[in-house]
């Protein structure tokens, strides 16, 4: 069992980074590579508004890998930071795992998340998980959260998120009205 989340404890929204807030094109070690996809800047304002701390857990390999190092990854980050700023919004937390095995943070096991509620004081038991792959999803599971497919097009095969959207904003809007309302 989670420990009870503190007084006035945020839930998160967990949000999948590479196919969910920006487009996937593989093992993302520069920030030129960035490209946001569309309706993410509204589906965040929408999370914040509703009382969500907005904390990206994302799984970079590449560093496991040899394919670009840890400050590659911060300096993605700040620069997806900054990029989002320019539309008004912001990104409470980034956890990343470099790892490819033997750790607890590899989605779809829950450490990132499970850290991150430690660290920032968050609700899990009102959180979310939004994200394009199995693992995604399984990791929502491992958490029992909500897990929202975005998934624009419409290849999955993994366990049954509770929604399947095309666009995070879609799997926001449902996620507000249908699930947290
Ligand atoms: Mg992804
Ligand atoms: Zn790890």
């Amino acid at each position: 069992m989670d420990e009870a989340a503190p007084q006035g404890a945020k839930p998160a929204a967990f949000l999948d980074r590479d196919g969910t807030l920006m487009e996937d094109t593989g093992y993302i070690g520069t920030p030129e590579r960035i490209r946001i996809l569309d309706g993410v800047p509204e589906a965040l304002r929408m999370l914040g508004e509703a009382g969500f701390e907005r904390v990206v857990v994302t799984n970079q390999s590449g560093v496991a890998r040899g394919l670009f190092g840890e400050p590659d990854v911060e300096r993605v980050h700040r620069q997806l930071r900054e990029r989002l700023a320019r539309h008004g919004v912001t990104l409470e937390a980034f956890y990343y795992c470099t790892h490819l095995e033997d750790c607890d943070c590899r989605k779809p096991l829950p450490g990132m998340a499970r850290r991150a509620a430690r660290e920032r004081g968050l609700d899990l038991r009102r959180s979310v998980v939004f994200g394009d792959r199995a693992g995604d999803i399984a990791f929502a599971d491992a958490l029992g959260v909500p897990g929202i497919l975005v998934n624009e097009f419409g290849t999955y095969a993994g366990p049954e998120p509770l929604f399947r959207a095309r666009t995070l904003l879609e799997g926001v809007r449902f996620f507000l009205e249908r699930v947290h309302a």
